[in-house]
């Protein structure tokens, strides 16, 4: 009842769906406009397929915000390494509010350690302003709970999960297709997991529909350390032979950073609240998404600045 109830006041038509992770549409004026790309359970199900940018230029190009980590904490000065993650969240959506792409994706680890209901209530105070105009996807990490965070972004009843106890689904995006995945095996455990249910979802579901590329969002990072993607092998082995699969994108590390695997790009978020390292930057990445390619650009808001306002485009493989 919580964060829902009151993340809907004074807005028509808006509202938040557990399995949509955050769905929320605008009514405007003479009718109600989708700003954003709409939830798709089903395979290749999809409506309001481009935003605003899309639909006025024709230019199929879909910007996004992607941000990582942003470890907010029941106290709003609770601080890292001199940095403070409530202000850096909040400095983050200032900047995508004053120029609002078509929507967020947030690969995890929202909460500071332990997923506490007080972390998603200040996630979702700094998130306000943005709530009703553009859509934010969340995928969970090993800092979050997974039941405090569906307890703080309500959905309405009736709406199951595409695999049990997992917090996944897919989003058209315009040009491109993404599918959130969840690697949070237990709070706070570090490593993480997709597991056999939800792989076996994902290649079933890579096998339906079009072949509109697809990017895969989720929060574990793939080096072969314990604290990583634990079966990163067996993800490899589903999406190497399914070529609409472009890219994966990531956070978990703190690094930011861009590799590839046999075509396959392999995107590392920022965090948002904190580096690990003096080399690092803190701050959230622009996705410019077309059919053949994506750009990605660092709003660097700390660390390491070097890289802020870069861009790196990336060929998607064929
Ligand atoms: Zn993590």
């Amino acid at each position: 009842m919580k964060g829902a109830a009151r993340m809907s006041e004074g807005m028509d038509h808006s509202r938040i769906t557990r399995r949509g992770f955050l769905r929320f549409s605008l009514a405007a004026a003479g009718g109600v406009v989708a700003l954003g790309p709409r939830w798709s359970a089903a395979q290749g199900k999809k409506k309001g397929d481009s935003g605003p940018e899309g639909s006025r230029s024709g230019s199929q190009i879909s910007r996004w915000a992607l941000l990582s980590d942003t470890h907010i904490a029941g106290d709003t000065e609770d601080n890292y390494r001199g940095f403070y993650p409530y202000r850096n969240l909040q400095k983050a959506f200032t900047q995508i509010g004053s120029d609002l792409p078509e929507g967020l994706v947030v690969t995890g680890d929202v909460a500071r350690l332990t997923g506490q209901m007080d972390d998603y209530e200040n996630f979702r105070k700094l998130l306000l302003p943005l709530v009703g105009r553009r859509p934010t996807y969340v995928a969970l990490g090993n800092h979050d709970d997974r039941d405090h965070f569906l307890d703080v972004f309500e959905s309405p009843a009736g709406q199951r999960p595409p695999v049990k106890g997992k917090h996944i689904g897919t989003v058209d995006a315009g040009p491109v297709r993404f599918i959130l995945l969840d690697s949070l095996i237990s709070t706070n455990l570090t490593m993480g997991l997709l597991g056999k249910a939800q792989r076996t979802w994902l290649q079933q579901y890579l096998q339906t529909g079009d072949d509109k590329p697809v990017l895969l969002f989720f929060h574990h990072s793939l080096r072969d350390e314990d604290g990583d993607l634990q079966d990163l092998p067996r993800l490899l082995d589903i999406i190497k032979p399914a070529t609409k699969v472009k890219a994966l994108v990531y956070g978990h590390s703190h690094e930011y950073g861009f590799s590839d695997c046999e075509g396959i790009h392999l995107v590392n978020l920022p965090s948002v609240a904190f580096n690990f390292g003096d080399d690092q930057p803190i701050g959230w990445v622009e996705a410019r998404l077309e059919r053949a390619s994506g750009t990605f650009v660092l709003h660097a808001l700390g660390g390491n600045r070097d890289q802020d306002g870069r861009a790196r485009e990336l060929r998607w493989r064929s």
